[in-house]
């Protein structure tokens, strides 16, 4: 289910992606944009419908996944892949919410990482068609990375992670309210949009990783500081991404 005000987005189809959700007005940083209902099913089950589902089968806990009452439908598994995403997976009482990780702009596509979990003994990886700057060409990520998120999500969870909120094989249903904003607490990486100018910021030397991450999150920008020529992407995993290119980029268009 789409959380947010009709006005605020539309629905696109796209070569290869097929439908997304792109975003009509300014969406702030930590606004929650969908809730993931749908059916749950047995992990065990996974692969039977893994056929007609592919990568919309959803994580829930340990026991369960979710997989959409109507892939028809408008709803959260329209949402789309991106390796640059500008929405993270939280959860909310016994439900799986996507929420904004910074402000996103009028014409951006709403995007998460699916982070699909690779077995080591399976080929197979979902191409990924994203065309950001840091695409990994694939929608899979290593085992490791995917525990390292269950980590967290069992953390945050606690008691309420390991159960269900409706029996297998039956639809879950909206809550009866939702806050309007959350915080991260997951520590997502954060990237900035590419079809904003960049913030110039006048220090001369960097600021703290704390205060980039929140000036990014919050601005949705990149973040130029002339004086070092230093242009900040985002922040993944507290390492700073920098690209030369986009200074460049800045010299040429004269500013
Ligand atoms: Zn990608």
């Amino acid at each position: 289910m789409i959380l947010l005000d009709k006005s605020f987005y539309t629905i696109k189809k796209e070569k290869q992606k097929g439908r997304g959700i792109f975003a009509k007005k300014e969406i702030p940083n930590g606004t929650i944009v969908a809730d993931y209902l749908g059916r749950l099913i047995k992990i065990a089950e996974e692969e039977d419908y893994e056929k007609h589902f592919g990568h919309y089968i959803m994580f829930y806990n340990d026991k369960a996944s979710i997989v959409p009452q109507d892939i028809k439908a408008v709803g959260a598994h329209l949402i789309n892949h991106s390796c640059m995403p500008n929405c993270g997976v939280l959860l909310l009482q016994k439900h799986i919410v996507f929420v904004s990780l910074r402000k996103i702009f009028p014409g951006e596509e709403l995007t998460i990482d699916y982070e699909v979990e690779q077995s080591p003994n399976e080929n197979f990886q979902y191409p990924c068609f994203c065309k950001s700057l840091f695409c990994r060409g694939t929608m899979n990520v290593s085992q490791e990375k995917e525990e390292k998120w269950y980590r967290f999500a069992r953390k945050r969870q606690k008691a309420d992670f390991n159960e269900l909120e409706v029996g297998f094989g039956q639809q879950m249903k909206p809550l009866k309210k939702y806050p309007k904003f959350m915080k991260d607490s997951f520590g997502y990486p954060v990237f900035a949009s590419l079809i904003k100018e960049p913030i110039t910021i006048y220090d001369s030397q960097l600021l703290s990783i704390k205060i980039l991450r929140e000036k990014i999150k919050n601005t949705g920008q990149c973040l130029y500081f002339p004086k070092i020529n230093y242009c900040l992407y985002g922040i993944a995993d507290n390492a700073l991404i920098s690209s030369p290119k986009r200074i460049n980029l800045i010299h040429k268009q004269g500013e």
